[in-house]
């Protein structure tokens, strides 16, 4: 540990970012990267797009399951892959998830 303990710089706040977001840091730690993240945009950005992508996955695990109508959809295009091996069904499968 150094004297500049108490600042933290761009590479250890990125390194440790996700940390930060998931709440597993340490109280001084928690402390410094939220006193950088104030004077420092870039980083900051790096920490909202974490942030986002963080409450993306825990929505999406806190989830059981994906709606019925759009789980059957996709079961019957897999089922149609597996018959037939057409990549055009696979596409049609990507679009359906994505306007899901
Ligand atoms: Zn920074």
């Amino acid at each position: 540990m150094s004297h500049d303990a108490e600042h933290m710089d761009c590479s250890q706040a990125l390194y440790r970012m996700m940390e930060y977001v998931d709440g597993e840091m340490t109280a001084d730690d928690t402390r410094l990267l939220a006193a950088h993240l104030t004077s420092c945009a870039p980083c900051l950005a790096e920490h909202d797009l974490d942030k986002v992508l963080r409450d993306v996955v825990h929505r999406s695990c806190a989830q059981e399951q994906a709606p019925p109508q759009l789980r059957a959809t996709i079961m019957q295009r897999i089922t149609t892959i597996c018959d037939n091996g057409s990549w055009t069904e696979v596409t049609q499968v990507r679009r359906i998830s994505a306007e899901g």
